[in-house]
């Protein structure tokens, strides 16, 4: 029980809680490499199309021209003698023969004697013969490449030509493969859209902290004068959301340097050894730039502790961080050159990374508190048009432990939800709703509950809004519902009216009773009991169990904690927990959490039967209007 946002009562296994699908919708998996079929079947089309190309241009040259007709040689002698010949060729065998007539004719001779010997035979002067322009061609020429070799090769060539096509589209494959050891780090030197400090609305202790290493990033000179040793690595601690990396990059626009942006996964690859040359390269290239920043976003990818084996022990992430910790040690600090990390599980950080010389710095991003909200709901509102009605105070009472993204998402749904009834305005229905479907999920119109249970919802949501009214402890209930929205059948929201870091045991009894409010209000009203308390019961029997072994808040077992949880504090997740107890011990904590659960619930019974006319009057608004707003609510007690 940390500051998260408090969970809506009753949600019977809330899908939009749960990540894994979440992520699974989300996630159209896209492979990093090209798949190779599909290019290569275009290469295969565009072969046959050069290949039908060459084919028409050979059937063409050799249709140029009008045949030419077949004569004799005797045919030729009787013309060379009339003088009718203007011209002939001698190729080979072949004989071509263009007439003063511009006729063409051919025909062959033997190739052991020259034309010239024959026409002699045929009885010609030398004279006649003379003016037949005898001209010989080698037969090895032009027509021969055309006719003889060219053919027998174009096979070769295709094949070659084929190969060479996939060759490359390997090489796609591979050229990313050679440059796998550059970083690729983004490197941003924007001018035109600066993030500054004034963009990241809040942590002002985090800003305070920042704002030196700006100073420092400014004027290196000023501190190594002094002797002063500024530190190399800042490390960002903060849930997801909170604005790590939005931060990292207004310190960049602040101080007005280079900003080099690399993901921690993004170093591990598919090759050992990768990660670490691109450590290398990209430090290199930082030095070049200097002063610059860099930033390492969600460096628990690779910097989490060596040799855990927590997420498979991974040779490659330990080299990656080793390289990562001599390259930080390699550096001296006057360069100007500051690495900025970011994570969200500092918890599972290397110790080796938070030695001072390293990521000594630790600026941690809280979520944000109810000024705060207000501060980056304003800064995220601009440009929007809302409507006059909308008062962002009233959308940051009602978000304890969102984050700064969170927060700008409401607001991003408030604008589809203007937008998709066709409104000029956002309007402050638009913004809590948003914040409910944030919260729950869509609300369900289509499903239709019948009259009996949209009886039993209804005094189940009244039996929890009571018990919540009643009790001093308890949060004040702002809105109680019985349309279904996401997997919950109805809901009652309570918040707390000011963010509250420390919790107290008092809260957490009167919270149990609110939870089985529902449980009771249903049992009592009906003699009878449905599935629809599941969840809270799953929820208070949690909370009870936390009571007596994680606070040591219980009265029989004293101040004491059980079990050894490898706890993610930050998180407040648990991976896996050890039992470092007895066996009566255990059977003394069943018996305390037995004990809570059954106080909570006569506590409930005692209010609900009490204050039936309560539970009836408020049952009987939410069977009429199905909502009830906060100050519609109190009407209800004044009355
Ligand atoms: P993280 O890196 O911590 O997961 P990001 O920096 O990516 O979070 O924040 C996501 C978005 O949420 C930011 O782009 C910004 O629009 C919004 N945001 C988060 N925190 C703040 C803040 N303090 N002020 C303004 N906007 C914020
Ligand atoms: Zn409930
Ligand atoms: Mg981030």
């Amino acid at each position: 029980m940390s500051s998260q946002p408090r969970p809506p009562l009753h949600q019977k296994q809330n899908l939009q809680n749960n990540p894994f699908v979440l992520v699974l919708s989300r996630q159209s998996r896209v492979s990093p490499f090209p798949s190779p079929m599909k290019p290569l079947s275009k290469n295969i089309i565009l072969a046959i199309i050069v290949v039908l190309v060459i084919s028409a241009i050979f059937s063409s040259i050799s249709l140029q021209g009008k045949k030419p007709q077949s004569i004799s040689i005797a045919t030729l002698a009787e013309e060379v003698e009339k003088g009718l010949v203007q011209s002939t060729k001698v190729e080979g065998s072949e004989v071509t023969i263009k007439l003063k007539d511009e006729t063409d004719q051919k025909t062959r001779k033997d190739s052991s004697a020259s034309l010239e010997e024959i026409l002699t035979q045929y009885g010609l002067e030398a004279d006649d013969i003379r003016a037949a322009n005898i001209e010989i061609q080698d037969r090895s020429t032009r027509s021969y490449i055309l006719g003889v070799i060219l053919p027998s090769l174009l096979p070769l060539i295709l094949l070659v030509g084929i190969f060479w096509f996939m060759l490359r589209q390997m090489q796609g494959a591979n050229n990313r493969a050679m440059s796998f050891g550059m970083s690729g780090a983004k490197e941003i030197k924007d001018t035109k859209q600066k993030v500054t400090f004034k963009d990241v609305a809040g942590s002002k202790e985090a800003k305070v902290e920042l704002e030196e290493v700006v100073e420092f990033l400014k004027n290196p000179k000023k501190f190594s004068d002094l002797g002063a040793k500024l530190p190399k690595g800042v490390l960002m601690m903060g849930r997801p959301g909170t604005g790590k990396t939005l931060m990292a990059r207004a310190v960049a626009g602040e101080a007005g340097v280079p900003f080099f942006h690399m993901s921690g996964s993004e170093f591990v690859e598919m090759f050992v050894g990768v990660g670490a040359s691109r450590v290398r390269d990209l430090f290199a290239r930082a030095k070049k730039a200097a002063p610059c920043i860099i930033f390492v976003d969600e460096i628990d990818a690779v910097g989490r502790q060596r040799g855990t084996g927590l997420g498979g022990s991974h040779d490659e992430r330990e080299q990656t961080l080793n390289q990562i910790l001599v390259e930080m040690d390699g550096f001296e600090t006057n360069i100007g050159v500051i690495v900025i990390a970011a994570t969200n599980r500092p918890d599972v950080l290397d110790p080796a990374l938070l030695r001072p010389g390293r990521f000594d710095r630790r600026v941690m991003l809280d979520l944000p508190d109810i000024n705060e909200r207000v501060e980056i709901l304003e800064l995220h509102a601009k440009g929007k048009p809302f409507a006059t009605d909308v008062n962002l105070r009233r959308v940051a009472e009602r978000t304890p432990g969102f984050s700064g993204a969170d927060l700008m998402n409401i607001l991003n749904e408030a604008a589809i939800r203007a937008a998709r009834f066709d409104r000029k305005e956002i309007t402050q229905e638009d913004t809590l709703d948003s914040i409910e479907k944030v919260l729950l999920g869509p609300e369900r119109k289509s499903y239709v509950m019948n009259a009996e249970e949209k009886k039993v919802t209804a005094y189940h949501e009244a039996g929890h809004a009571l018990v919540a009214r009643m009790l001093p402890n308890a949060d004040p209930v702002h809105k109680v519902s019985i349309i279904p929205r996401g997997s919950a059948g109805g809901y009652t929201l309570k918040l707390p009216s000011a963010d509250v870091r420390l919790h107290k045991r008092s809260t957490f009894i009167d919270d149990m009773a609110v939870m089985l409010g529902g449980f009771v209000a249903e049992m009592d009203t009906f003699g009878d009991i449905t599935t629809g308390p599941s969840d809270d019961l799953r929820k208070c029997t949690r909370l009870a169990r936390e009571i007596v072994m994680r606070f040591g808040m219980s009265d029989a077992l004293g101040p004491q904690v059980f079990g050894e949880s490898q706890e993610m504090v930050f998180l407040g997740k648990e991976i896996h927990e050890q039992r470092n107890y007895s066996e009566k011990t255990a059977e003394a904590i069943d018996a305390e959490v037995r004990l809570l659960i059954s106080r909570a619930m006569e506590t409930a019974r005692g209010i609900i039967q009490k204050e039936k006319k309560y539970l009836d009057a408020i049952a009987n608004v939410l069977l009429e209007k199905e909502t009830i707003e906060k100050e519609a609510f109190a009407a209800i007690f004044e009355a």
